[in-house]
């Protein structure tokens, strides 16, 4: 053995020692303050879904490293998982994903990774709508349950207790801080209901009428008590068309309930709901104003937070029902 390879082990060895230690929090502690490299200690997650990267990186905080694999404002209903997202799945320790059938695509990447860590499920626990609206009686939508639970608070509650249970298992020297930052979004969840519930009830409960791009909004729909008139592609994910009928029936039906508008979304095209409101003689709130159906927005933006992209949502619809 020469000088370089006794190095090598030495350095290993010193490496593994850190590990170790690391697990007590003062060596990584002692570490933050100096040096950059402290990650080498971090809990490593992949998230799927930009809502759930959201909550593991609240929970987590500065002791987990997050890989977010869906980029804000892209469809995750018909995601292709990249390379560099079955790379970092290989490193992971927990792979986190919404659950509900979201992630179709998900159980062949993590077998391409050769995963061998925790999957866990964050809709754990979640009462589910069941899937398909009057609109669509197909067989195969009748039998799925809707994946969007977090457009109801209560719910995205569940779910970010869930990833605290799992973080906390897999790093327990950070147990505490993990729970603290359950507890503290916890409320802050409570008070977004809370203004939520405090906005609709504003608006008379007859123009709480909501037309959206797809069928992302059920469970909000549910909680604060709105009228569900129809969607542009309807359907729990994004690849069903209307037919010409369903196209009619759609117009016929914005005109009949008087509802005011319909609500784009960021993560998908705007084409189809701007024909149809055009025929239904409504408006099409986009652009800016676009609702955050499956997505939230860009990083370091207001809405680029579940719970800014949240806030942004019940504001839009509030204020062009209302209006
Ligand atoms: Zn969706």
């Amino acid at each position: 053995m020469n000088h370089g390879q006794r190095t090598i082990i030495a350095a290993a060895a010193a490496a593994a020692a850190l590990v170790l230690l690391g697990g007590c929090g003062s060596v990584e502690d002692a570490a933050e303050g100096s040096s950059t490299t402290s990650s080498g200690t971090r809990l490593a997650v992949v998230a799927t879904t930009a809502e759930v990267a959201d909550f593991v990186r609240t929970i987590g905080g500065s002791d987990v490293t997050v890989t977010q694999m869906i980029k804000p404002n892209v469809d995750p209903h018909d995601y292709e998982p990249t390379p560099a997202d079955i790379q970092a799945i290989g490193k992971a320790a927990i792979v986190v994903k919404n659950g509900v059938g979201l992630e179709g695509w998900l159980d062949q990447t993590i077998s391409s990774a050769g995963f061998k860590g925790t999957v866990v499920d964050s809709s754990q626990g979640v009462t589910l709508r069941e899937g398909g609206h009057e609109e669509g009686e197909g067989a195969q939508e009748a039998e799925a349950h809707d994946p969007h639970i977090w457009h109801n608070p209560l719910n995205a509650q569940t779910m970010v207790a869930n990833i605290e249970k799992s973080l906390a298992t897999a790093d327990p020297a950070h147990a505490a801080a993990f729970a603290g930052n359950l507890k503290t979004y916890t409320a802050e969840l409570d008070k977004l209901d809370a203004d939520n519930e405090a906005a609709f009830a504003r608006i008379p409960a007859e123009q709480r009428k909501l037309v959206t791009n797809h069928d992302a909004f059920g469970y909000y729909v549910d909680r604060y008590k709105l009228q569900f008139v129809g969607s542009v592609i309807p359907s729990l994910d994004t690849s069903a068309e209307l037919s010409a009928k369903q196209l009619n029936d759609l117009v016929a039906k914005i005109k009949a309930t008087g509802t005011k508008a319909i609500f784009a979304e960021t993560s998908l095209p705007p084409k189809s709901a701007e024909a149809i409101a055009t025929q239904a003689g409504v408006k099409v709130i986009g652009g800016a104003d676009a609702l955050y159906g499956d997505s939230i927005g860009a990083e370091g933006t207001p809405q680029g937070t579940y719970l800014g992209a949240e806030r942004h949502n019940t504001q839009v619809i509030v204020t062009a029902l209302g209006g």
